[in-house]
């Protein structure tokens, strides 16, 4: 792939500090190892594994009372009250599954932290498309940028930004450290700008920043396939037109639940173009 060599900001509502450009990378694949063995406590029919740490990431199965599981790390996400304790860590068993802490019967040992690359990508239903004609000038989480939790697309100004598959808008928000989100951002701000998050079947949110101007579309709206979502600009921690695009595993979307946009689409069939 080309090496982008445009200065683009790293955004994320955490903000980030302003890197050169790096050749897009895929997430490093993880293997994982045991870390502890648990028993599962649940007076239900079942205890629901799933594809991220939050019952509202799309279900993968269920494991029955009294089955015996090997964890590999854990991550912190939905808090939940459970038959065991109240926790928001969820573990991460042999096949990427996670399961809640709080059903957990196990010795008090230290779970280690997943890496955060770790989270698998999930089989979507649906229809998508890539939410701009564009070259990739950033990808996710490389070594350079470990916490850009996305990638950026290198659109010029005003292009449309179309939602990438159909779903219910979920944020319409101005995220900015200082001043406005309706004029160019720089590299010494902090915040995605204006921006939309998406929320999808399975628990899937797509998340789209820096735009030119407050997006067009309200939060609670229906949204399909393609819909214009609002237009390419450089607001908040930005030092160039571009979309920053994010995909997460389960709402709401956080640092824990974002996956490699790069890897999602090629699990859909598409492919982001080269700068
Ligand atoms: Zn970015």
């Amino acid at each position: 792939m080309k090496r982008a060599t445009t200065l683009f900001a790293a955004a994320g509502t955490l903000g980030s500090a302003l890197t050169l450009g790096p050749a897009p990378a895929h997430a490093d694949t993880v293997t994982p190892d045991i870390a502890a063995i648990g028993t599962i406590v649940t007076a239900s029919t079942g205890l629901n594994t799933r594809i991220g740490p939050s019952s509202a990431s799309s279900r993968i199965g269920a494991l029955t009372n009294g089955t015996t599981i090997a964890i590999s790390c854990r991550v912190a996400g939905e808090f939940i009250t459970g038959s065991v304790t109240n926790t928001g860590y969820w573990d991460r068993l042999a096949d990427n599954s996670f399961i809640s802490d709080a059903f957990v019967q196990r010795e008090s040992t230290d779970i280690p932290k997943c890496a955060t690359t770790a989270i698998a990508i999930p089989a979507v239903s649906g229809i998508w498309m890539l939410p701009v004609r564009a070259g990739l000038v950033s990808g996710f989480r490389t070594v350079e940028r470990p916490v850009h939790d996305g990638v950026d697309l290198g659109a010029a100004r005003n292009t449309a930004i179309r939602s990438a598959s159909a779903g219910t808008v979920i944020r319409v928000v101005c995220n900015v450290s200082r001043g406005s989100c309706d004029v160019d951002g720089s590299r010494s701000l902090r915040g995605c700008g204006w921006y939309v998050e998406v929320q999808h079947a399975d628990g899937i949110v797509t998340r789209y920043c820096h735009m030119i101007r407050q997006p067009s579309v309200a939060v609670g709206q229906v949204v399909g396939r393609g819909t214009v979502l609002g237009h390419v600009g450089t607001s908040g921690s930005s030092s160039g037109p571009h979309l920053h695009f994010e995909v997460h595993v389960g709402a709401p979307a956080t640092r824990a639940n974002a996956v490699s946009p790069i890897d999602f689409m090629s699990a859909v069939g598409l492919t982001f173009g080269s700068a």
